[in-house]
């Protein structure tokens, strides 16, 4: 969507391919095949650009498929939680909301017709005596003692399965391929299995449930897929999918696989992502520490970084991890385009312009330095301000050009102030700051001759409001929690930090909930779920260092 000059990917290279060999009439037909069972994290919104992304390229189309075959992990929940992501991040399946439940009864039928043709047999083995058959990868599987029964035989105890005559776990169906394969997923693999649990569709109406790998590539035939895209773990599977095609005679989708996307100092797995949930480390799966897509709306990322990230990424053949600051640094670039910039002080200390004889005063300052068409905003100004305790140093080292005794610096947007006196209390803490300010020196009309070092930010004490901020660090304190067998140790216990009482313009008393606001120096910010106590909530969407960009101008 947002850089269609770069070089083609792998996918692109064998879709043009195609299209110029008129293969299936070259029409582009690809789909997004989420499990509802959990939150979609930025792993599946990569897949989400990519599937949705070739379609729109190619004037082609996206089908939304939930692939929801496992009544035991599955949710509406999920389901409703999944399409609006999709959305979000800008895409659409149209009328092609398509589940594999919905399949059910054709999946049930390629099973007979398996089942009729000799290729498939119900076997009354354990799931361990089954496991004990397969042996491993080098040595050859044993035949089951049940894989010769009948076509009627078969057919009739299939039919028997379905009808609820056998309990759980006492007969699965199988594909009669080939024990001896040295891919194990060759080796007569599991097709159906006895569950007596309802489904978030189909109710009770089933008790046997197709396996994922008897679902997944009969859905893409149904539908007509033509570029079946999976992550690289599906390799192996292919073999499986394109017996079935062959044997069943159905439309033949290809599978391509592509790397999963890894980011740093994240877990992506959902079943960790649940744990993280259901153990209560997080407030929930769009806690702004969580790597899923709804976290990120509600920290502040934007659609467009999101896929700006996607295609920064690529499309990889072999795994890698992608350090978190790219996305940081794909979020900052647009947000650096659109927020509106805002002063918050996080540690406030008063300053008094003791010279300052005005009732106040209101001063312009620009919405955003990158776009003048943004404008400018009144500020009121006055002789008791509140500028950040860090912006001040009574023992200053010659290189800190912002306040120090006796120093001088600009508030942004208003004068030059020259610090003249510090006031404590009994305990040395510095209460307050009297300075008096330079009348030539306002912005815009400094005719004061005078050169400072420095601007910094500040509020009126009068006019200013109280908010809070929520500041974010990662959620891991190890670039590749993944690799470690007890990932939960390693969550940052310091990942959220919380600043009860902040003092922003007054204009902030009315945050738009829709917006992206830059806090001067503290970052990019925007509106939580809404008030405490009157008092607005902002979470830190992104710090404004950026990291990556840095680096990259280092290595240039
Ligand atoms: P998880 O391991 O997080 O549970 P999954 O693969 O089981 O992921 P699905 O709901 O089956 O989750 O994924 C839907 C689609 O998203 C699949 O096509 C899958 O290949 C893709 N996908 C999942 N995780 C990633 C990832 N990290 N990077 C790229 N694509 C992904
Ligand atoms: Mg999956």
């Amino acid at each position: 969507m947002e850089d269609s000059k770069k070089t083609l990917n792998f996918i692109e290279e064998i879709i043009e391919e195609d299209i110029r060999n008129g293969k299936h009439g070259g029409r582009v037909h690809t789909r997004f095949p989420p499990e509802p069972n959990g939150y979609l994290h930025i792993g599946h919104a990569k897949a989400i650009c990519l599937n949705f992304g070739l379609a729109v390229k190619y004037k082609g189309k996206a089908n939304l498929r939930f692939d929801d075959t496992n009544p035991v992990t599955e949710d509406t929940e999920y389901v409703e939680a999944i399409k609006t992501d999709i959305r979000w991040l800008g895409f659409d399946w149209e009328d092609r909301e398509y589940y594999a439940s919905d399949y059910f009864e054709r999946l049930y039928q390629f099973a007979l017709q398996l089942i009729d043709t000799g290729k498939a047999y119900v076997d009354d083995s354990s799931s361990e005596e089954i496991a004990a058959m397969k042996k491993g990868p080098t040595e050859p599987g044993i035949e089951s003692p049940y894989r010769n029964r009948s076509a009627d035989e078969n057919h009739q105890l299939f039919l028997r399965m379905r009808a609820g005559e056998f309990p759980e776990g006492s007969k699965v169906l199988r594909a009669k391929i080939d024990m001896t394969s040295p891919n194990m997923h060759l080796r007569d693999p599991l097709l159906y299995r006895i569950l007596y649990k309802e489904h978030h569709r189909t109710g009770n109406k089933w008790c046997i449930y197709p396996m994922y790998d008897f679902a997944h590539g009969q859905c893409d035939s149904i539908e007509g897929i033509t570029h079946s895209i999976c992550t690289l773990e599906f390799e192996n599977h292919k073999p499986l999918y394109n017996w079935f095609i062959r044997e069943l005679g159905i439309f033949p989708s290809q599978q391509y696989e592509f790397a999963r996307l890894n980011l740093s100092y994240t877990v992506m797995s959902k079943r960790k992502l649940l744990k993280i949930v259901n153990e209560g480390l997080v407030e929930g799966w769009d806690d702004p520490r969580m790597p899923t897509i709804a976290a990120f709306r509600r920290k502040g990322y934007t659609p467009a970084s999101i896929r700006n990230f996607a295609s920064l990424v690529g499309v990889a053949k072999r795994d890698n991890v992608i350090d978190l600051s790219l996305l940081e640094h794909s979020v900052r670039e647009d947000l650096n385009k659109i927020a509106l910039r805002m002063m918050v002080v996080k540690d406030p200390l008063p300053v008094t312009l003791t010279d300052y004889k005005l009732n106040g005063e209101l001063v312009e300052i620009e919405n955003n330095p990158e776009d003048e068409s943004q404008g400018t905003r009144p500020v009121t100004f006055s002789r008791n301000l509140l500028i950040e305790r860090e912006d001040f140093m009574e023992d200053a080292p010659s290189n800190f050009f912002r306040l120090k005794p006796g120093g001088m610096v600009r508030l942004k947007g208003a004068y030059i102030i020259l610090c003249n006196e510090v006031v404590k209390d009994a305990h040395g803490r510095i209460l307050e700051l009297k300075c008096s300010h330079i009348p030539e020196s306002r912005s815009g009309n400094d005719h004061s001759g005078i050169k400072v070092k420095s601007t910094i930010h500040w509020v009126d004490a009068g006019t200013s409001i109280d908010v809070e901020l929520k500041l974010y660090d990662r959620l891991f304190r190890v670039e590749d929690p993944n690799g470690e067998d007890d990932f939960m140790q390693f969550i940052n216990p310091e990942s959220l930090e919380i600043v009860k009482y902040a003092r922003a313009e007054a204009a902030l008393q009315k945050p738009d909930p829709g917006k992206h606001y830059q806090f001067v120096r503290l970052g990019y910010f925007k509106l939580d779920h809404g008030f405490r106590d009157g008092v607005p909530v902002f979470n830190r969407t992104v710090t404004l260092k950026d990291g990556w960009a840095k680096s990259k101008h280092k290595s240039n």
